[in-house]
């Protein structure tokens, strides 16, 4: 039986009420352990170690410093790479031969890629001044100060230290509120930190949920100094409100509902192979996933058949199973809420092409958060299963007929986080990506990312971008200083 606590200036520490909550596997419903729960005292405690460790050892080192020790910090993950994929496939249930491949090397690699790319030149502006003697104008970058890190379940390591990575290499100190549902590996960071050297209170974790818990009383605080957040959208309005207080910046990468267009000149098994990773891959929950794919009439019966084929072939199976590619969804909770949306896609019209309920797993699974990959098509435009994010393993797939009616489909939500654009035509893979309303547009591929470009999304899928120097904004303050020569 594991147990989760607090990791805050340095030490592991339980909460102050005695409040455990528990910590189930997405697998069969076994008790992985107990996690204790932040109060508003150990937030309170968290924050104020995270202040003062600004001013402590960590606030004198150099660029070069920090970003050795965030080297260390990746090298000691990959050292420990094991207990880390252990820890991550207990709690989210995803096969191992996925997170060793994506959650556990891209979480480590976040901390080398951050202390490269954050090292920016700051500007410098000679300006003229009437007495003809000029003045020197030159951008200096000082840490935000106490970084609030609020992060979800789906890829929990991996987005967490997309934000503590370069958090810490532009010198902010953090406190992490991990997902309620994945303790595991924030928990484990903290004994990284401690034999990296970093200093106490540069890293903190505490644990508990949203409202009313350790969330609320994180981004409540008023000595937090910025706010980074990944999850569902409405959470992000609530955080918004709260950040309000103190005119505190916020950097919001929310949900998505994104469209795949595959043009009748794509190569149709590349389509094909990069729509199944974005529709299924992580049981369907990743932000970036493709739930809306709209498919040029002529290949359209091919293209369909060919996903079918595909989704058959997924092997659902435990973590550790080799052979497994597809996980369960990550709680019973979670799967309530996307068995409710496979329901309603029935009754809203949809034709169930494959998939669509809860599989048989076995007695030893059954009791388990297992879900059907599902494939609809039929469904029109302003169905909810169209219009809502699902963050399940399904996707309705229709048929177009032109560019531009492909472009109006693929824009019609409220979110504006990714797409996908299958095409050969190179002239119209460009034309049709500038024209999408959208954070990050793919072209014959999905989910491939270079660190230094931007990340984040429009409209409700979003607000601000990091990523490369954008992060370097967000995670820094610009001060100019004029020096009268
Ligand atoms: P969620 O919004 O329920 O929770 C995210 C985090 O916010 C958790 O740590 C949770 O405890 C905390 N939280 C909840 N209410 C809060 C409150 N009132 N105050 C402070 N903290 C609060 O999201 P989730 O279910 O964990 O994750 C799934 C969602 O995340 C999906 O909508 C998905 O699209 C989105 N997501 C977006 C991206 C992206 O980069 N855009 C990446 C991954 C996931």
């Amino acid at each position: 039986m594991k147990e989760f606590k607090h990791f805050i200036n340095g030490e592991y520490v339980p909460s102050a009420s005695g409040k455990l909550f528990e910590n189930r596997s997405p697998v069969d419903n076994s008790l992985i352990g107990n996690v204790h729960e932040a109060g508003e005292a150990e937030v309170d405690t968290a924050v104020r170690a995270a202040k003062a460790a600004l001013k402590g050892p960590w606030g004198k080192m150099t660029q070069k410093q920090r970003s050795e020790m965030l080297y260390r910090i990746a090298d000691r993950i990959n050292e420990r790479f094991d207990e880390f994929l252990d820890a991550e496939c207990l709690d989210t249930g995803k096969p191992r031969s996925m997170a060793s491949h994506i959650d556990i090397p891209r979480g480590a690699a976040n901390f080398k890629e951050f202390a490269d790319s954050m090292s920016h030149p700051t500007e410098g502006f000679r300006m003229d001044t009437p007495d003809g003697t000029g003045a020197l104008n030159v951008g200096h970058r000082t840490p935000k100060g106490v970084i609030a890190v609020v992060s979800p379940w789906n890829l929990p390591l991996l987005l967490m230290t997309f934000k503590v990575g370069p958090a810490l290499a532009c010198g902010n100190t953090v406190v992490v509120k991990p997902s309620e549902e994945t303790p595991a590996t924030a928990t484990l960071l903290g004994e990284v930190m401690n034999e990296c050297g970093v200093p106490p209170g540069v890293f903190n974790v505490v644990h508990g949920f949203g409202p009313d818990s350790a969330g609320a009383f994180l981004t409540t605080h008023p000595l937090v100094d910025a706010i980074t957040f990944t999850g569902e959208t409405r959470t992000g309005e609530v955080i918004m409100k709260a950040a309000a207080v103190g005119l505190r910046n916020v950097s919001m990468e929310c949900g998505g509902k994104n469209a795949g267009i595959v043009f009748a000149d794509c190569d149709l098994e590349k389509a094909v192979e990069g729509t199944m990773r974005s529709a299924f891959v992580n049981c369907g929950q990743v932000c970036l996933g493709t739930e809306r794919v709209y498919v040029e009439r002529p290949i359209f019966d091919r293209f369909l058949a060919r996903m079918k084929e595909e989704v058959a072939k997924l092997k659902l199976g435990r973590p550790e199973d080799p052979e497994a590619n597809f996980g369960p969804l990550v709680s019973l909770e979670h799967r309530a809420k996307v068995k409710s949306y496979y329901d309603l896609a029935r009754e809203e019209g949809a034709t169930v092409e494959i998939g669509g309920g809860i599989p048989d797993m076995g007695a030893e699974l059954n009791e388990g958060a297992w879900i059907e990959p599902t494939i609809w098509t039929g469904l029109p435009e302003d169905a909810r299963a169209i219009r809502e994010e699902i963050f399940g393993p399904c996707c309705h797939i229709r048929p177009f007929d032109t560019e531009d009616e492909a472009i109006a489909l693929a824009n019609d939500t409220n979110y504006g986080l990714a797409c996908a654009i299958w095409t050969e035509n190179s002239a119209r893979a460009i034309r049709v990506a500038e024209q999408m309303e959208v954070g990050l547009a793919w072209v014959n591929s999905w989910f491939l990312r270079d660190l230094r470009t931007s990340f984040g999304g429009a409209k409700h899928s979003g607000l601000g971008r990091e990523g490369g120097a954008h992060g370097l904004e967000f995670y820094s303050e610009t001060k100019n200083i004029c020096i009268k020569l």
